[in-house]
């Protein structure tokens, strides 16, 4: 046991037991999900690629998610987002077993010229939070797939937290032009290049969809998303 865990005892997010955010029984509560599907229509998709004919409405050619948003997974990433508890997402990402996600497989087939973007935090957000739980995932990813990092995005409106909005179009009108390049990248880096956007959680799609038009606009050939849950 650490100094620290004494002074900051840590409990199950779920059920309250002593010594880690996820508990092992509570562990069973997070279900991978297991069927391939297109995002934008919700219909059977291989390797959850977006339909050609939904491309038309949608810039993401792929999303892949590895949990079900359930109660459990909900608990630990407003713990994670808004208890500013970095140590819960460690755990969770240890616990994910790699041979439970099926799309992985997509990504493995595509050699080069693909780099992994998390979606960013807007500055002040992320001085508020200390961190940005999409850099985490990302580099997760990395170590999983090698693909390197970049940092070419940023986030220049303060958006409200998605999932305080009720409307539909408020939601899409809060995420509107969130997002731009960084004034010092060169369009041409990122002419026909593919891009993973990593996120915690997908909803909507919008957040990351804004995010997908700004890379797309400025020539990536595509734009996957990895997110933790869905
Ligand atoms: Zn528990
Ligand atoms: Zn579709």
């Amino acid at each position: 046991m650490f100094i620290k865990d004494i002074f900051f005892p840590k409990f199950c997010l779920n059920c309250k037991k002593p010594g880690g955010y996820i508990c092992l029984k509570c562990q069973k509560k997070l279900l991978y999900i297991n069927f391939q599907k297109c995002f934008y229509c919700q219909k059977i998709s291989l390797y959850n690629l977006t339909h050609y004919n939904c491309l038309k409405n949608f810039y993401i050619d792929q999303v892949g998610s590895v949990f079900y948003y359930n109660d459990f997974l909900k608990k630990i990433i407003k713990n994670i987002k808004y208890r500013f508890v970095k140590e819960a997402l460690d755990e969770l990402l240890k616990l994910i077993n790699p041979l439970n996600i099926s799309f992985l497989e997509f990504y493995k087939k595509i050699s080069s010229d693909i780099f992994i973007q998390p979606i960013p935090l807007h500055k002040n957000k992320l001085k508020e939070r200390g961190f940005n739980q999409a850099c985490s995932i990302s580099l997760y990813l990395n170590r999983l797939l090698n693909f390197p990092i970049i940092d070419f995005l940023e986030r220049v409106k303060e958006t409200k937290n998605q999932a305080q909005i009720e409307k539909r179009q408020e939601r899409y009108l809060n995420t509107k032009g969130a997002f731009r390049l960084k004034k010092q990248i060169d369009n041409n880096l990122l002419k026909n290049k593919r891009i993973i956007l990593v996120d915690d959680v997908i909803t909507t799609g919008y957040t990351v969809n804004e995010a997908a038009k700004v890379l797309k606009k400025s020539g990536v050939l595509k734009v996957y998303c990895f997110t933790l849950a869905q």
